[in-house]
């Protein structure tokens, strides 16, 4: 489990300031999700974080220690991608198993994580298919198995419901805010849907072009929304 806390983080792209500067704290063991519309900088904020880009100012601390210009495996967290970002060639059991074969364990070490992390995810009668064998749902919970393995202090998600079908992306949620009262880990979870904010998040923040419109609860942010942007986005009556 891990804090996170992000203290005047700005992201240039040449000479495109698309963060200016944000400051802000995720607790212990908290379901944040970032949510704004296409293009506000949500993935670039969860990539600073991940350490898979560089800030251009700032400073970001995970459990009190600066980890700003550390390498993403220093970090301890855990990206987990869309469902094809799975190996079509690979089983289920060697999909999960990936990261930890990447690591050198040994395979005594990489199939008890494996048997452990297909069990929390219902997958165990699954692990000799391939992807191409699974429902949409399954592969998803594959791609998060991958990231489980590695025993991360943080998981990052990035639009990982985005190309499920309605019924399934219900479905999915469910299943993540239960992965998240089992394993209470802090996870950070980035979507432009307001309903997968409003019904998973301890905490929405809400950003619009780089900057942080409001941070609270779903209760929160519909019911005392800072501004019309906020009111307009999460479609509460203000
Ligand atoms: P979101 O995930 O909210 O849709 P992004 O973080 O992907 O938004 O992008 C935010 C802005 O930063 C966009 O204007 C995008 O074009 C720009 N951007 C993202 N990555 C790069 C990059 N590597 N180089 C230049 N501009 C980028
Ligand atoms: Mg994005």
């Amino acid at each position: 489990m891990s804090a996170i806390t992000l203290k005047n983080v700005t992201k240039r792209f040449g000479d495109v300031t698309v963060i200016p500067g944000i400051d802000l704290s995720i607790e212990d063991g908290e379901f944040v999700v970032f949510v704004g519309p296409s293009g506000c900088g949500k993935s670039t904020l969860l990539r600073l974080i991940a350490g898979l880009e560089d800030v251009s100012a700032g400073v970001i601390d995970i459990d009190g220690a600066d980890v700003t210009g550390t390498a993403p495996a220093k970090r301890g967290l855990a990206m987990v991608f869309q469902s094809y970002a799975l190996y079509p060639h690979m089983s289920v059991a060697g999909n999960i198993g990936f990261p930890l074969r990447m690591a050198g364990e040994s395979k005594e070490a990489i199939d008890k994580k494996v048997r452990a992390a297909a069990a929390t995810l219902n997958l165990t009668d699954y692990l000799h298919r391939k992807p191409r064998e699974l429902s949409g749902g399954q592969r998803q919970r594959v791609a998060i198995g991958r990231a489980i393995v590695r025993e991360p202090k943080g998981f990052l998600f990035d639009e990982p419901l985005s190309n499920l079908d309605a019924a399934l992306r219900v479905n999915m949620r469910l299943e993540l805010s239960e992965l998240h009262a089992q394993l209470k880990t802090t996870m950070i979870y980035v979507t432009h849907d307001q309903v997968e904010a409003m019904t998973m998040a301890d905490k929405i923040v809400v950003l619009n072009r780089g900057h942080i419109e409001q941070v609270g609860s779903p209760l929160t942010l519909y019911n005392k929304p800072d501004n019309l942007f906020v009111a307009g986005f999460i479609g509460s009556p203000k």
